[in-house]
């Protein structure tokens, strides 16, 4: 089994909803598990400012789908769940990125881990942070790369 984190986003409808939609669904897949959940988070768009907030979360699972098989299986549930692609970056019902796959270092034209912006998003650390306080990312600690971020932009859903 390989240890694996998430990054799941939604920005449209019942974005809660939609996450935890999304978390069943991983949950389900062959071979995997979903063995943490961080809370939800409110963080204002990246990118592309002009569009409604986003609600963010990272999970962990423990899986033996190899890379490639998951990505196909994570971009399936986006389509199960009414993602339309319309620009990059623009709003999206879910959006479910790989941020670390094992230790693996994997550069294909389709699938970049660990995920390239992952150390710039306050909104992929901090929950990140939560489930995982002690990680390392390519040799530094999280906690080095948070320091570095405005966590003002990221605001903890109060459930
Ligand atoms: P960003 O990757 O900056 O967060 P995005 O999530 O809005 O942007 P998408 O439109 O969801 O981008 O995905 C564009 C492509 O990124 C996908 O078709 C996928 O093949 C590719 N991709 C590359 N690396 C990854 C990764 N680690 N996880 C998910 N998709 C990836
Ligand atoms: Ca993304
Ligand atoms: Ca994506």
């Amino acid at each position: 089994m390989t240890k694996v984190f998430l990054s799941l986003g939604s920005n449209i409808g019942d974005k809660k909803a939609y996450l935890e939609s999304a978390l069943n669904k991983l949950n389900q897949l062959p071979k995997t598990q979903v063995v943490s959940i961080s809370p939800f988070y409110e963080t204002a768009a990246w990118g592309k400012t002009d569009q409604d907030d986003f609600l963010n979360l990272c999970c962990e699972l423990e899986t033996s789908l190899p890379a490639q098989e998951l990505l196909v299986n994570c971009q399936q549930i986006e389509k199960d769940l009414d993602r339309v692609r319309h620009e990059h970056w623009g709003p999206r019902t879910i959006d479910i990125d790989i941020l670390l796959y094992g230790d693996d270092h994997i550069n294909e034209e389709n699938l970049k881990v660990p995920h390239p912006y992952m150390t710039e998003r306050a909104f992929v650390l901090v929950p990140l942070h939560d489930i995982a306080p002690s990680l390392d990312i390519c040799g530094k600690s999280i906690t080095s790369y948070l320091k570095k971020l405005n966590l003002e932009e990221v605001r903890k859903l109060q459930s």
